[in-house]
């Protein structure tokens, strides 16, 4: 699991949403993803976590090049993604998949399953209808839906099978990378179960990486190698999913966990809570960003931006607080 798929370096993506003031020539900007780095190895699965609004989002429809990036590089098995020609980048867009949080809406109801599966094959494999037709029904088989389901549309299924009909559609062109958007979210405690075990076998059977969205940090907890935690469109904390969970570092990251009262973590008695809203990414806060809500706020947190700092145990934390 040591070899790079995804590198992302210095990631920037600002909304442009008009002039500061009525007479003003400076416009304003929406900082969504403001300078993000970090990489994905081969076979892990990275957890991003942080509020609604964070950039989470945005951030991964970045990488996935659904939207300009204002600035930064992502180098997806070894090609630089933003440099490449529209052919090029089609052929490579292949390998990386993504499964979207409800499948309700992002499957077409008026399509049959063996027709929402087969797409990808029509569109990017030059093969016949029967040989499309023979890899649906693998495809079926392998998300545990039977070959007859291709026959069916999606509102014939429950939420769990339709997320399973979307997982055979992400993994038709066989993918390297699987982007999860919050992908239990919308279905049921037992079905949500049943999805990440398939997620899980998947991933071992085709040596797949995902990333994984989620606002359930027991879904990232159960998922992720390594987990990246976000606040206003910049990463606080990141490193092994492990290591984190057990001993939280940054404030935020210690005020996320501890909202979650049955997470398996030490010193939970010692965590605090978040106060207050998350302020706008139009205008963050200067100097830390998270200063406006952390307990430990000292005078250098709302003039001077922390780093993000690596510690011994691999991990980087972004807060003055935290030293080598
Ligand atoms: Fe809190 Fe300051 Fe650390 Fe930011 S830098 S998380 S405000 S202690």
């Amino acid at each position: 699991m040591n070899e790079k798929l995804l590198e992302v370096r210095n990631l920037k993506k600002y909304f442009e949403i008009g002039k500061k003031g009525l007479f003003s020539k400076t416009k304003s900007y929406l900082k969504a993803v403001d300078d993000v780095s970090f990489d994905v190895k081969k076979g892990e699965t990275l957890g991003l976590v942080g509020e609604s609004g964070c950039g989470k989002s945005t951030l991964v429809n970045t990488i996935l090049d659904l939207i300009t990036p204002t600035f930064g590089r992502v180098i997806f098995d070894g090609k630089d993604l933003f440099s490449l020609g529209k052919k090029e980048l089609r052929s490579i867009r292949k390998y990386i998949q993504i499964v979207f949080q409800d499948p309700f809406w992002s499957l077409n109801p008026r399509m049959l399953v063996k027709d929402i599966v087969g797409e990808p094959l029509k569109v990017q494999e030059k093969i016949n209808n029967f040989e499309i037709m023979k890899r649906v029904e693998k495809l079926l088989e392998m998300v545990g839906l039977p070959k007859d389901g291709a026959y069916k549309y999606p509102h014939e299924f429950s939420g769990g099978q339709r997320q399973r009909i979307a997982i055979a559609r992400a993994l038709a062109l066989m993918p390297k990378l699987i982007v999860l958007d919050e992908p239990t979210s919308s279905i049921d405690v037992f079905s949500q179960a049943q999805i990440l075990e398939l997620l899980e076998r998947l991933k071992k059977k085709f040596n797949l990486t995902y990333i994984i969205i989620s606002h359930d940090l027991s879904v990232v907890s159960y998922m992720a190698d390594r987990i990246a935690i976000m606040y206003l469109g910049k990463i606080v904390e990141y490193g092994d999913s492990d290591t984190v969970f057990n001993h939280p570092m940054h404030p935020y990251t210690q005020a996320l966990f501890a909202a979650i009262p049955d997470i398996n973590m030490e010193n939970i008695e010692d965590m605090v809570t978040l106060k207050g809203n998350v302020p706008s990414s139009i205008n963050p806060p200067k100097g830390c960003r998270f200063h406006t809500r952390c307990i430990y706020a000292k005078g250098i947190c709302s003039i001077e931006e922390p780093e993000l700092i690596m510690l011994e145990d691999g991990r980087r934390v972004g807060c003055h607080m935290i030293r080598q």
